[in-house]
């Protein structure tokens, strides 16, 4: 267990860092972040952040010395780069990195395990596509193995004509076949380093442009019905991975039951309605499992739930959501505001008692 006063390292610099060091304090915890892209939000709330190159051994092992406990907010952090922290000392394992950055990796994995994905084929060139959306049909969507996040690096094909034309970015590519949802949702599970598990409730997802839009509680009854199979599977996944920490599997809820569709190994935007809607927060419960604590309760505290992203310019008019009763603004701290970027995120609350 780690001590009061423990230093936490975090490998990535973004909000989910940032969130996970506000909760880390919280704790009695310090936090230190190694991010190479500098100028993060992470730097804000913690004490120090290496800025150096993933593959910069030295600054990793200087990094690994003054940590007790090191885990990461970021799924592209190369294993490499994991693999670099003292065995033992950097929750999850690795190979959940591993497993989760390839997405037909992922899916092998997935299916091992008795999971359904969507049909897919592994696309390295034209022919291939030609024999993918031959055998899959189309729409489809075409996807980057690797590297890919919020809708970037995927490719809506229409039909067989449509890819004719298309030019494939020279990396290794999937086709999936369109899966016709009626919603998407999220499960979200905390495992501790004594093997206990437990999971939060899943909302529906709204995604816009690729990008997660809403996560609500309650899901309805469409969802509701598939959770117990799609917890079944995320827990032979954090399992089969002796997994320390918040896992994240995102489904579409089809006619036929829940489609897998990719897993985050992470605490996941799907996920930030627990800071005030559940009694433990992912960030919290991911703290938690780390140091070796014993993990919080993860049951939902309200009678229904809404977490909106602000995208973009959205930021420049947030304060005003807080007039608005039982409703909580997170925003990231970033100074430079982008079209698509995630500046923060804002968390109505229905409770089941009168608030006045
Ligand atoms: P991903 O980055 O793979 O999670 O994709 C982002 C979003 O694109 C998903 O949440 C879905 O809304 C949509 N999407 C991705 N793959 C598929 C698919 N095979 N069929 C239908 N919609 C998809």
């Amino acid at each position: 267990m780690l001590k009061r006063g423990g230093t936490i390292g975090i490998l990535g610099g973004g909000q989910l860092g940032r969130m996970m060091a506000v909760a880390a304090a919280q704790l009695g915890y310090r936090c230190i972040g190694f991010a190479p892209e500098g100028d993060t939000v992470l730097e804000q709330v913690c004490d120090d952040v290496f800025s150096n190159k993933w593959d910069d051994r030295a600054a990793l092992a200087a990094f690994a010395a003054q940590c007790d406990a090191v885990t990461w907010e970021f799924e592209n952090v190369p294993v490499s780069t994991a693999q670099a922290i003292p065995a033992g000392r950097i929750f999850p394992h690795p190979r959940a990195l591993e497993t989760a950055q390839d997405r037909l990796t992922e899916k092998r994995f997935v299916e091992d395990l008795g999971g359904t994905p969507a049909a897919y084929s592994k696309v390295d060139s034209h022919d291939d596509l030609t024999a993918a959306i031959d055998r899959l049909g189309a729409p489809g969507i075409l996807k980057t193995r690797r590297d890919g996040y919020d809708g970037k690096g995927q490719w809506r094909i229409a039909s067989a004509r449509d890819a004719e034309g298309l030019r494939l970015p020279d990396v290794p590519l999937i086709y999936e076949a369109f899966v016709e949802f009626e919603a998407e949702f999220s499960v979200i599970l905390v495992r501790g380093r004594d093997g206990d598990v437990r999971f939060w409730d899943s909302t529906r997802n709204t995604h816009v442009d690729g990008i997660l839009a809403t996560s609500v509680l309650p899901a309805g009854e469409v969802i509701a019905a598939q959770v117990e199979t799609a917890r079944s599977l995320a827990r032979k996944v954090a399992d089969r991975l002796e997994y320390v920490g918040v896992l994240t599997l995102e489904f579409f809820a089809t006619k036929g039951g829940p489609v897998f569709n990719e897993m985050a190994p992470r605490v996941h935007n799907s996920g930030h309605w627990t800071i005030e809607g559940a009694v433990t927060s992912q960030f919290e419960n991911h703290v938690r499992a780390v140091a070796g604590l014993p993990l919080g309760d993860t049951s939902t505290v309200a009678k229904a739930v809404e977490m909106t992203n602000i995208i973009g310019d959205a930021i420049s008019s947030a304060q005003s959501f807080l007039s608005t009763p039982d409703t909580h603004l997170h925003d990231y701290g970033k100074a430079e505001v982008r079209d698509g970027r995630k500046m923060g995120h804002v968390t109505r609350l229905e409770r089941s008692w009168a608030c006045s």
